[in-house]
């Protein structure tokens, strides 16, 4: 595809959340771009995913489309006078009666929980890409920059090759790219690292969940808190099915060195939430006999020093998977697609011409990496302080509250366009010094 957009071609490496995002933020910019996906169509797994407001504000400056593709699939809570609240806290432990778990603490903001159902985004999302953007049944395996030319070359492990100006790695956790920044897989920080927790997940047809729990607890967004496991359930597919995500810590190694996903059996959550109380049994009750158990990696122990490196970059997962547990990995990852668009963009990235595209990844990662990372830490410590682990905090219900109320604070409050702002600011330094 040859463009007339003086930034070239920029190849964006997986169709995920970010890529595609991505892809159609730059798109609606007129950047020329080409996502490179593994898979042979795109596809999410049938999950929920929450998005705050500093993530839904940045859909829409990524695109409006995108924004509206989200409305079309996003399910709030289902009882009116919870329309503001992001999740109940409760105490999951307690002895006590179905339904009747105590409230410890409620967090709100103003739009409340805001969840889809992840494969029907993506569908949406979609559809909004022009046919012959992506190439499917792509891996790529490892990035060349041509001598003689300022062109990079994609080579992937079917044998083919292709070139860009620019590339961006949204390829996920276990980004290649970012492998192939650090200078090989065994670096520290090339391969993710296990936190410990992980997840059984279940799909609740929402007449069933509401005949076992009572209409609010099922159709609104609930956090059981717990001894070393915590359990969260919200609404998906407009309130048709309870979305439940069941995690749980202990010191075991995860059993795989290559999959992150492991096939698993009721019997093992029963065994996870011994101790919990009634409600949190019959949420068990209804996952299925037979069901996967997702362990949680996040890229914590050893980040990444930069995001980019010449006119390479990552983005997303690729830079700073996080654990779930402030339900904002992928909403973080819309931020930066955000900003990266604003930043290629940007007149006087098109005018320096190559010089422009490594500026505008310096400034990338010079205004993305702070909050990125802190947010990979500090859901770290959310897990641990739903699960009364955290240390210097343990079960103080009004500890947990105020840390809880700060970080989603820090998280929500975030406005896109100061964001941008700011990454604006800092590529004239970038371009004027070359720092
Ligand atoms: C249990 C759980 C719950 C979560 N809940 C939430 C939530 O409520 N809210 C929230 O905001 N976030 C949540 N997240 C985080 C969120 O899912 C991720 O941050 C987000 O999906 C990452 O998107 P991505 O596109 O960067 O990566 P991915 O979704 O991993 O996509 C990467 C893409 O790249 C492709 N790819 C990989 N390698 C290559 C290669 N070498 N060549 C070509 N293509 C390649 C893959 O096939 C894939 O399509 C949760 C995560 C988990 C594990």
């Amino acid at each position: 595809m040859t463009s007339p957009n003086p930034l070239g071609h920029i190849a964006v490496i997986g169709g995920g959340i970010s890529g595609v995002v991505l892809a159609l933020a730059l798109l609606r910019r007129n950047i020329t771009v080409t996502i490179y996906e593994q898979a042979s169509h795109f596809g999410e797994i049938g999950a929920g995913v929450a998005f705050n407001p500093a993530a839904t504000r940045a859909m829409s400056l990524c695109s409006p489309a995108i924004y509206a593709a989200f409305e079309k699939v996003a399910t709030r809570n289902q009882s009116p006078d919870k329309a503001r609240v992001w999740f109940d806290w409760l105490d999951g432990m307690a002895d006590v009666p179905v339904g009747q778990e105590p409230c410890v603490f409620r967090l709100e903001n103003e739009f409340g929980a805001n969840a889809v159902h992840r494969a029907h985004f993506l569908d949406e999302m979609v559809k909004l890409v022009p046919d012959g953007v992506t190439k499917f049944g792509k891996h790529v395996d490892t990035i060349i920059p041509l001598d003689g030319s300022e062109k990079l070359e994609l080579r992937f492990h079917d044998g083919s090759t292709a070139t860009a100006d620019a590339v961006v790695g949204c390829d996920g956790i276990k980004s290649r790219v970012r492998a192939w920044m650090l200078g090989g897989d065994d670096v520290p920080g090339a391969a993710p690292v296990y936190t410990h927790k992980y997840a059984y997940r279940g799909l609740i047809p929402m007449s069933r969940a509401k005949a076992a729990l009572g209409e609010e607890l099922a159709q609104n967004a609930k956090m059981h808190m717990g001894q070393d496991g915590h359990v969260l359930t919200f609404p998906v597919d407009h309130g048709k099915t309870m979305n439940v995500v069941a995690f749980h810590t202990n010191a075991r190694e995860w059993p795989s060195t290559t999959k992150l996903t492991l096939p698993s059996e009721k019997a093992h959550v029963y065994e996870d939430f011994k101790g919990f109380g009634p409600t949190v049994t019959k949420i068990i009750d209804m996952l299925e006999p037979q069901l996967d158990c997702w362990a949680i990696f996040d890229t914590g122990d050893s980040p990444l020093e930069r995001y980019n490196k010449g006119r390479v970059c990552v983005l997303g997962d690729a830079a700073h998977a996080t654990s779930p547990h402030h339900g904002a990995g992928a909403g973080m990852c819309i931020e930066d697609a955000a900003v990266m668009a604003e930043l290629l963009a940007d007149e006087r990235v098109a005018k320096a011409g190559k010089r422009g595209i490594e500026a505008a990844f310096q400034t990338f990662s010079d205004v993305r990496k702070e909050r990125s990372q802190w947010l990979v830490q500090s859901s770290r410590r959310s897990g641990d302080l739903y699960e009364w682990r955290a240390e210097g905090v343990g079960k103080d219900f009004g500890k947990i509250e105020q840390e809880c109320r700060e970080r989603d604070d820090k998280l929500w409050n975030a406005q896109v366009g100061d964001m941008v702002e700011e990454a604006k600011e800092q590529l004239g330094k970038v371009l004027s010094t070359g720092q």
